[in-house]
């Protein structure tokens, strides 16, 4: 049991030692790409530090020795001098040490952190979008994103906080040489107590830091849950359904719980960490009382000069202070480096899908789904099986069925938001995974039933990643095409106007419709080969709805499109119908073909609706 015990601690600490090596790589190679002024801001301080302590060591003994001279009498003018002179020489030293200290910290710290800060967050955020859809529902990728967050900022201090530890450690390395080469020369037994005193501060401080770590882990998790439920509470997206649903209390409820466990968190780690804290003091307290006893000691018998013992004070005061602050130093760099290293292994996040590097051919594309089935990533039943499905170039397939029968689904296997779980959707013939990612993501313009409108401008919302070379008329043709070119006019800056309040008071809300509308807009402008809309018209009045219908061969023009929709009347002007039921498609064909089938499934569908609209007429 010890035997594996002892093992696991090996193993931890060796793995520590591997992330915080890799960290402090990773940290020196992007300061020197991004900026390397950094290096020089932090050579300054070192010489700073390095001097400063130097002359905390000599000037004692230089003036005792000066002093002892002149109250000797011999040569009293000359000693006099020299001891006004080394007075000066320490004003001026500490004055320009802090002059540096004041410019180079406030360099360091303030504007050379915020850059690093503000970098590393864009560099996260742009990772996330990036990452494969699939992580965005996968708790394991989203902890590792939120605990890269964290890892990189208070908790490790980002880039400048672990490089400040970084060279600090190094400037105290030599203050410590030039320490130890004193003491060994005028009170060697001052080792052997400040290593004892460094030994046992090391083990608490140990502790410490693993008792830290450990809550991290469980914070960082319960921290994202924590803003989740703030984020909830608060966006005013969400303010509808709370109100309506009287779910604050709830909400505030679960929240009240999560902060408690945080709280109890921090208690527990808090009550863990003390004692080690007293014991580092106690240590501290004793290491002094035997250091000023021994050179107290050695003076007394005369072993040593005035001069000698003023400088072995100093000395070990400095000794004390850089193995201190090695010790402390080793141990913090190895904790913020262990968090930072969450930065990294967020950046090496093994991707969800494969990734390929074909090129798409130009022109017109053949989808084939060759028995596809399908289920989540940690789910256990499948929500599509044995999926058979030919779309052929410039075909209108629409795609019924009951909620949940996984139409959607099928449209995120074949935009690769997921992969197949078994089978293969072929495009031209190839298999989708060989096509390289973003030429792939080109070929298609997918409006999804929960598209997302961004608190952008409207014309930003449709452009979205070609905003910058947007052509005005095209947005314009595409708003005339989608109905929405009066109600832009209306807006007080037209198509610069931001949608949503939430960034800007000028900003407008646009109705369910209008979102809607502006959304195939966004499909439309991308111009792709295959359009897919996924029940496009849900929000739309039946006015606007006929009209989006009576306007999709001109929308859509020769395209491969892909309809799902409930309202079976837009069967009608789609080439192919597929029915799914039962995790698979049950029914395929023509408008013509299955309407009248006996026993069918889209016949019953369709009839049943037609029936409730006559019945109503
Ligand atoms: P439809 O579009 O036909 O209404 P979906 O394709 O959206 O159906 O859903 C098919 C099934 O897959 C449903 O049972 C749904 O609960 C499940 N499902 C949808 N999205 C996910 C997901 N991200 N993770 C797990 N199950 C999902």
């Amino acid at each position: 049991m010890l035997e594996t015990k002892t093992n696991r601690d090996a193993k931890d600490r060796r793995e520590s030692l591997n992330k915080s090596r890799e960290t402090i790589v990773f940290m020196l190679k992007l300061a020197w790409h991004k900026k390397p002024v950094l290096f020089l801001i932090y050579g300054v301080r070192l010489l700073r530090d390095v001097f400063d302590r130097a002359w905390q060591i000599l000037l004692p003994k230089l003036l005792m020795d000066e002093l002892q001279l002149f109250l000797t009498g011999a040569e009293a003018a000359r000693h006099l001098h020299n001891i006004c002179m080394y007075a000066a020489i320490a004003v001026g030293v500490s004055l320009l040490a802090g002059i540096i200290g004041n410019v180079v910290d406030n360099q360091a710290r303030s504007v050379m952190g915020e850059w690093f800060r503000e970098y590393i967050s864009v560099d996260i955020a742009k990772r996330a979008m990036e990452m494969d859809f699939e992580h965005t529902e996968d708790p394991d990728a989203l902890d590792a994103l939120n605990k890269a967050r964290e890892g990189m900022t208070w908790y490790s201090g980002g880039v400048e906080g672990v490089l400040n530890e970084f060279f600090r450690l190094i400037g105290n390395v030599i203050v410590l040489c030039g320490g130890i080469g004193v003491v060994l020369t005028t009170c060697p037994l001052l080792i052997p107590v400040q290593l004892a005193a460094l030994g046992g501060f090391l083990y608490f401080n140990m502790r410490n830091n693993k008792i830290e770590v450990e809550s991290f882990e469980r914070l960082s998790a319960r921290n994202r849950i924590w803003g989740y439920f703030l984020f909830q509470l608060t966006n005013p997206c969400y303010g509808k359904d709370i109100r309506l649903y009287h779910s604050a209390g709830m909400m505030g409820r679960k929240t009240k719980l999560l902060l408690d466990k945080i709280t109890e968190d921090w208690r527990l780690e808090s009550v863990g960490t003390r004692k080690n804290s007293w014991a580092m003091d106690g240590i501290n307290t004793l290491r002094d009382a035997v250091s000023y006893f021994y050179i107290g000691y050695l003076a007394i018998m005369r072993k040593i000069s005035l001069g000698d013992f003023s400088m072995c004070v100093a000395a070990a005061s400095v000794l004390y202070q850089s193995l201190f602050s090695i010790a402390g130093g080793l141990q913090e760099i190895t904790k913020r480096c262990n968090y930072a290293h969450r930065y990294l292994e967020f950046l090496e996040y093994p991707a969800a899908m494969e990734k390929g590097s074909r090129s798409v051919k130009k022109g017109e594309h053949t989808i084939a789904f060759v028995d596809v089935s399908f289920r989540y990533p940690r789910a256990d039943n499948y929500v599509l099986r044995h999926i058979n499905l030919t779309i052929q170039p410039g075909e209108h397939l629409s795609i019924v069925g009951l909620n949940g029968a996984g139409k959607t689904t099928l449209v995120k296997l074949l935009s690769r938001l997921y992969d197949v779980t078994e089978g293969a959707i072929l495009i031209d013939g190839v298999n989708i995974k060989e096509y390289s990612e973003e030429e792939y993501r080109r070929l298609f313009a997918v409006v999804f039933q929960d598209f997302q409108l961004f608190a952008f401008s409207m014309k930003e919302n449709i452009a979205l990643g070609e905003v910058e070379h947007a052509a005005e008329e095209k947005i314009v043709d595409i708003l005339r095409l989608t109905g929405l070119y009066e109600d832009v006019q209306k807006l007080p800056e037209g198509m610069d106007t931001m949608i949503f309040k939430s960034y800007d008071e000028h900003g407008t809300e646009l109705s369910g419709g209008q979102q809607q509308k502006t959304a195939i807009a966004r499909a439309l402008y991308r111009d792709a080969p295959i359009v897919i809309l996924d029940e496009p018209t849900a929000a739309l009045d039946p006015i606007a709805e006929y009209e989006i219908y009576r306007q999709f061969e001109t929308l859509v023009g020769g395209k491969t499109a892909i309809y799902i929709s409930h309202r079976m009347s837009s069967c009608r002007f789609c080439d192919k119908i597929a029915v799914f039921a039962d995790d698979t498609i049950r029914e395929y064909g023509t408008h013509e073909e299955l309407v009248d089938k006996e026993g069918g499934i889209y016949a019953e569908m369709f009839h049943e609706q037609a029936k409730y609209y006559t019945d109503i007429a």
